[in-house]
Parts: structure tokens; sequence; C-alpha cells
């Protein structure tokens, strides 16, 4: 019988990096130029495929708007088990963003949570990037983070990302589930 087990999933990073693109990329398989900054967090969930038939549904929290109401955010990542903290490539600022966001989480979210340090934008690496992958990837190795490069907008290594994320996720016993 194969098992769900259902994880929180939230988003950090500044504003603009990219992290409503790239839920509705994972979720909808859709990306919007033009679509404007939501205000507050959209709540969407997505069902992964994992290791022995069994499935991880991830409770999508973006938290968007979380910049002008910084005092609501630890309600978001304190019972998460998992965050995507987003820079943009194409922002030395934003890494430096992200990097507050790790240690926030590293001060206030369980031990246990899974983060993956997330490089978005990588369509425009050509002509605009500002953050060196080696950079970033030596940051998320002393930091113990899982690293990825991707484009919400290409979609490259959206789903890979998420997938990676739901292979680290515990899954509930069999036992848990029947009680
Ligand atoms: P958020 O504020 O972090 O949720 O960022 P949004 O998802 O609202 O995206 C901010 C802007 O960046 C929007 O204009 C998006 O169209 C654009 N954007 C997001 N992801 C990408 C991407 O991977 N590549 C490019 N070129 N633009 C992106």
């Amino acid at each position: 019988q194969p098992i769900t087990s259902s994880r929180k999933l939230v988003l950090l990073g500044e504003s603009a990096v990219g992290k409503s693109s790239l839920v509705l990329q994972f979720v909808k398989g859709q990306f919007d130029d033009y679509r404007e900054s939501t205000i507050g967090a959209a709540f969407l969930t997505q069902t992964v495929p994992v290791k022995d038939g069994n499935f991880v549904k991830f409770e999508i929290w973006d938290t968007a708007g979380q910049e002008r109401y910084k005092s609501l955010a630890p309600m978001y990542y304190r019972s998460a088990h998992a965050a995507v903290v987003v820079y943009d490539i194409t922002s030395a600022a934003s890494l430096l963003k992200a990097r507050a966001w790790i240690s926030e989480l590293q001060r206030q979210a369980d031990p246990s949570i899974v983060v993956c340090l997330a490089g978005n934008k990588l369509d425009l690496a050509d002509s605009q990037r500002q953050v060196s992958t080696e950079e970033a990837q030596k940051f998320a190795d002393e930091e113990g983070l899982m690293f990825r490069e991707v484009s919400a907008k290409s979609a490259e290594g959206v789903e890979d990302m998420f997938k990676a994320i739901a292979d680290r996720m515990p899954i509930d016993s069999p036992a848990a589930k029947s009680r």
C-alpha cells in the first residue's frame, strides 16, 4: 500500500527573486513574465513520487510579501519540513539576503529541516550573471545545504530540485498511518 506523507515546504528569499514563479512552474508547469507579485502567502500542493512507490505531498507556502510583514515570517517556517531559500543569480545582493534567511532558519526552524539554496533565473546566466556557481556551491557546502541552479522561466532544474528535496523527506510509517 503506497504511503503519502504530507510535508510543509516554504520558500524564502528577497522580493522578486522568483519564489512565486518557481512554485507556479513546479505545480502548474507555467511561467508568466508579467505576473504581479503576490502579497501574503499563497498555498498550493503538489504530490511527488519517491522511492518504494510512496509519495510526498508538498504543502507549499509561498511567503511573497514577507518583506513587508516580516513579523509574520516565523510562523511560516517554524514548523516547515523543507525550505527553499531562493536568490537570483543576476543579483549579488539577493545572495546576501539568502544568507540572512539561512541564519534565521538555523536559529528558528526545526533542526531536521531540509534546506535547499536555489539560484534562480539561470536563463539569464550568459548575459547578466553576478553570482558564480562556485561561490554559491561553496557556501552551500559550508552550511550543509542542498544547492541547485534553476530557471522558473525555462523550467530547467525545477522539477529535479523539488524531487531531490522529496527524496530527503522522511516517509510516514505504515503503522502511523493506520492508527
Ligand atoms: P517573488 O517576489 O520572489 O515571488 O518573485 P516573482 O515570482 O514574482 O518573480 C519576480 C520577477 O522575476 C517576475 O517579473 C518574474 O517574471 C521574473 N522571473 C521569475 N523567475 C524568473 C526566471 O527564472 N527567469 C527570468 N528571466 N525571470 C524570472
